[in-house]
C-alpha cells in the first residue's frame, strides 16, 4: 500500500529511511509525491546556436589526453579537447582530478557547462561518458539534506514507482481530464520524476496545479458550508422601508458597488445562518456608509450593533460620523480605553439596558464587563489589525450576532480566493463619482525646499497637509524623536501664519483627539505625524500627503497613507520622498506614481513580495502548494474555484460515482477536524 513505510521500497535500508525522515518522507506515498524543485535541461544544440555565457550541453569525441595541473591548495584544473561538428572545442574542468582516469582518447562524452563563444571553450560543471541520447535530457533536481543525494533519491523513486505505481488512483473525474486535456494521475506522477520532454512535463505540472487548487477550493468551500450550517444565527427581520428611508437622508446616492454589497449583507442578515462576511473596499470607497445602513437595519429588527476599530482616533471619528448620519434615529455611545470611571459605568449600564443602540469602540468593547442586552450585529473594521482571539470574543458577545469584517487593504483577487475561502466576500470596487485622481510624485530629499514651498502655496489657498516623518525600523521611540525634530524644523521654516501640529503614538488619547480636532477645524495647517494617522482618518480639506523615507513602507501602507487625502472635491497630491537602493524599492515608487487603484496596486505588491510575505508574518493561512503557484497559475485557480463551487452546489460528491475517490480523499482529510474545532 502507498501508506507503507518507506523501508518497504527496494534499496531503502534503515539508515536511508531515517535520513529521508529529515525531508518529511515517511511513506511510499510521501516519496512518490516528493516532487523535484527544479529541472535542469540538457539539450544538445548545434554549435552555431550556442549563446555566449549560457549554460549549454555539447556532445563530442576526445581528441587528446586530458592534462591535469595543480595549483593553490588542493586545487586542480583538467583540460582536454573534444571534437564537435569537426571543430575542436577546449574543455576545462576544475577540481575533479579523478576524472582524468575516466577519460580516454576517442571516448564520446556529453559535457554541460558555461559556454565561451570567443574561445570556443566550455567550463564543465557536469560530464557524462557516452553520447547524449543515453542521458535524460531533462534532469529533475530534488531538494536534499544531509547524505541524501539526487541519485540515491532517484533510485528509490524508480523502484517505488515500479512496485507501487499501479496503486496510484485517479482522483479527478474522467470527464474533467478529458475537458482540460490533463494526463492521468499516474502518468503525470511518472512524468514529474522522469520527464521525457518539456511538453509532457508541462502537462504533468498543469495536472497537479489543477489538482492542488481544486482540492484546496473544495476544502475551503466545504468548510464554509459546514460552518454556515452548524452555526445557528439570527434571522433578523429588519424593516426594509425604514432602511430605504434612512438611505434617502444621505447627501449622496449609493454607488452600484455599495448597493450590491449592502444587498449581500442584508440578505445574510435575513437568513437564519450566521453572517461571516468580509467587506473589502479601497480607502474612501464608502464602506462606512454601508456599515451604517447595515447597523441601522439591525436596529429596526430590535437589535443592538457594535463597531470595533483598532485605534482611538478612528473610534472617535466613526463615532462622530455615525452620529451625524443617524441623527436621532439611534443612540450611539463611544467606548474606548480612555473612557473611565463614572462615564464608563453609565455607558455600560446603557448598553446592558439597550438604551444604547450602537456601541463604537476599540478593544475596550470586548472587555468582560461589557454586556449587551441583545447584540445582533458586530462589525470589525480593519480586521487584520485584530488578533483571531479578539475577533472571536466579539463574535461571542451576544447570541450569535452576525459579523461583518471590513478592510481597506485591498487584497489581491488571487489571495482573497485562497486566504478567505471560508468567508463570504463583498467588494466595493468603485469610487463615488466626482473624485479627482490623486497626483503622486516621487522625489529625492534634495528637493525638500520645493516641496515645503509647494505646501505653503496650497496652505495659503486654504488647504492642509500631512507630513509623515522618517521611519526608523523597529524603534517607536526614535520615530517619535524624528517627528519632533521635523516638527521644529517646519515651525522654523514657515511663517507664523502657518500652524504646524504634531501627532505621534506617545500622546495621550486626549492630546491626540485635541490635535485631530484642531486639524479637522483647520486650526493646524501642516500636521507632522508618525504613521498613527494611517488608518481611516478623514479630513477632507487636507490635500497634500508628504511621506518621508517612502521606500521603507510597503505598497499597501503607502496607499493607505495616500488615502488620507483626496477625500474631498479638491485636487490632491501625494509626494513620496525616497531614495531606494534596490530595484524592488524603485519599482514600488513607480507603481505608486502610476496607479491610484488599490486592487491593481495590491496585485503588483503581491508580485513583488510573493504570497508568503503579503500579510506579514505567518498568520496568513495561505496554503503552500507543491506545484501550483497562485500568482503565475491564477487562471487555473479561478477555474478550480468555479469547479469546486459547482461540485458542491450540485452535490456531485455524494451523488456522482465519478467523484467517489475525491470524496473519500476529502473525508479522510484532517483539515476539517482542525479547522472546525
Ligand atoms: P471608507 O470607510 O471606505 O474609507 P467612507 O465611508 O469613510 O470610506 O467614505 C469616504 C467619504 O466618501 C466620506 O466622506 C463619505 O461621506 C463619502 N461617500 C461615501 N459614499 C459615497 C457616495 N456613494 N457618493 C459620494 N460620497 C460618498
Ligand atoms: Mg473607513
Amino acid at each position: 500500500m502507498l501508506s507503507d513505510s518507506i523501508e518497504n521500497v527496494k534499496g531503502v535500508g534503515e539508515k536511508f529511511a531515517l535520513e529521508l525522515e529529515d525531508i518529511n518522507i515517511y511513506t511510499v506515498h510521501d516519496l512518490l509525491f516528493y516532487f523535484p524543485y527544479r529541472y535542469d535541461v540538457y539539450e544538445i544544440k548545434p554549435l552555431s546556436e550556442l549563446i555566449h555565457d549560457d549554460k549549454v550541453t555539447i556532445e563530442g569525441r576526445l581528441v587528446n589526453m586530458p592534462s591535469l595541473t595543480f595549483y593553490g591548495k588542493k586545487k586542480s584544473r583538467l583540460t582536454f579537447t573534444v571534437e564537435v561538428e569537426n571543430v575542436a572545442i577546449k574543455a576545462v574542468m576544475f577540481n575533479r582530478a579523478f576524472a582524468k582516469k575516466q577519460l580516454n582518447m576517442h571516448d564520446v562524452v556529453t559535457l554541460t557547462g558555461k559556454w565561451d563563444a570567443h574561445r570556443l571553450q566550455i567550463t564543465v560543471s557536469n560530464y557524462k561518458k557516452g553520447p547524449a541520447e543515453n542521458h535524460d535530457a531533462i534532469q529533475p533536481m530534488y531538494s536534499l539534506k544531509g547524505n541524501i543525494t539526487n541519485i540515491k533519491l532517484k533510485k528509490s523513486i524508480t523502484s517505488a514507482l515500479k512496485d507501487y505505481g499501479n496503486q496510484i488512483q485517479e482522483i479527478l473525474p474522467l470527464s474533467y481530464l478529458t475537458a482540460y486535456k490533463l494526463p492521468t494521475r499516474r502518468d503525470a506522477l511518472a512524468t514529474m520524476h522522469f520527464p521525457k520532454n518539456r511538453l509532457l512535463l508541462k502537462h504533468a505540472r498543469r495536472r497537479f496545479t489543477y489538482e492542488e487548487f481544486l482540492l484546496f477550493q473544495l476544502k475551503m468551500q466545504l468548510l464554509r458550508k459546514l460552518k454556515r450550517e452548524s452555526t445557528q444565527g439570527n434571522a433578523q427581520s429588519y424593516d426594509p422601508a425604514m432602511v430605504q428611508n434612512f438611505i434617502q437622508t444621505f447627501p449622496f446616492p449609493l454607488t452600484n458597488a455599495q448597493n450590491r454589497s449592502l444587498g449581500q449583507i442584508l440578505s445574510d442578515m435575513k437568513s437564519p445562518y450566521r453572517m461571516n462576511r468580509l467587506l473589502q473596499g479601497d480607502v474612501g470607497s464608502g464602506k462606512t456608509a454601508v456599515a451604517a445602513i447595515a447597523l441601522y437595519a439591525s436596529i429596526t429588527a430590535g437589535k443592538q450593533g457594535a463597531l470595533m476599530v483598532p485605534t482611538e482616533i478612528l473610534a472617535e471619528q466613526h463615532y462622530q460620523s455615525l452620529k451625524a448620519l443617524f441623527g436621532d434615529r439611534a443612540k450611539i455611545v463611544l467606548l474606548t480605553g480612555s473612557v473611565k470611571g463614572k462615564k464608563r459605568r453609565e455607558i455600560l449600564t446603557a448598553v446592558e439596558a439597550q438604551e444604547a443602540d450602537i456601541v463604537v469602540g476599540t478593544h475596550a468593547l470586548i472587555q468582560d464587563d461589557v454586556n449587551f442586552c441583545d447584540l445582533g450585529f458586530s462589525i470589525v473594521d480593519e480586521q487584520h489589525r485584530f488578533g483571531v482571539e479578539q475577533r472571536r470574543i466579539l463574535r461571542d458577545k451576544g447570541l450569535n450576532p452576525d459579523v461583518l469584517f471590513m478592510t481597506a487593504t485591498p487584497i489581491p483577487r488571487t489571495l482573497a480566493i485562497t486566504a478567505f475561502g471560508d468567508m463570504d466576500v463583498s467588494v466595493i470596487d468603485e469610487m463615488p463619482s466626482g473624485r479627482k485622481e490623486i497626483e503622486t510624485y516621487w522625489t529625492k530629499e534634495n528637493t525638500l525646499d520645493r516641496v515645503l514651498h509647494f505646501i505653503e502655496k496650497q496652505v495659503s489657498a486654504g488647504e492642509q497637509a500631512y507630513v509623515i516623518c522618517p521611519l526608523i525600523e523597529e524603534s517607536d521611540k526614535l520615530d517619535i524623536q524624528n517627528a519632533i525634530d521635523l516638527f521644529h524644523q517646519l515651525e522654523e521654516f514657515y511663517p507664523p501664519t502657518v500652524n504646524v501640529g504634531l501627532m505621534h503614538g506617545r500622546l495621550s488619547a486626549d492630546e491626540k483627539e485635541g490635535v485631530m480636532k484642531q486639524f479637522a477645524a483647520n486650526e493646524i495647517q501642516v500636521l507632522v505625524s508618525t504613521t498613527v494617522v494611517e488608518v481611516g482618518v478623514n479630513v477632507p480639506n487636507a490635500t497634500i500627503m508628504v511621506i518621508y523615507d517612502a521606500e521603507r513602507f510597503g505598497l499597501s501602507q503607502l496607499h493607505q497613507l495616500r488615502g488620507r487625502v483626496g477625500r474631498g472635491d479638491k485636487q490632491s497630491y501625494c509626494i513620496l520622498i525616497a531614495d531606494p537602493k534596490g530595484e524592488v524599492g524603485k519599482e514600488r515608487m513607480r507603481i505608486m506614481t502610476e496607479t491610484n487603484n488599490g486592487f491593481e496596486l495590491s496585485e503588483q505588491d503581491l508580485k513583488l513580495r510573493g504570497p508568503g510575505d503579503f500579510f506579514g508574518k505567518k498568520q496568513s493561512g495561505i496554503p503552500e502548494f507543491k506545484v501550483a503557484d497562485m500568482i503565475h497559475d491564477y487562471r487555473a485557480l479561478e477555474t478550480a474555484r468555479n469547479d469546486a463551487q459547482e461540485i458542491i452546489e450540485t452535490n456531485m460528491l455524494e451523488e456522482n460515482e465519478e467523484f467517489h475517490n475525491l470524496r473519500v480523499l476529502l473525508e479522510n482529510d484532517s483539515f476539517f477536524k482542525e479547522k472546525l474545532d
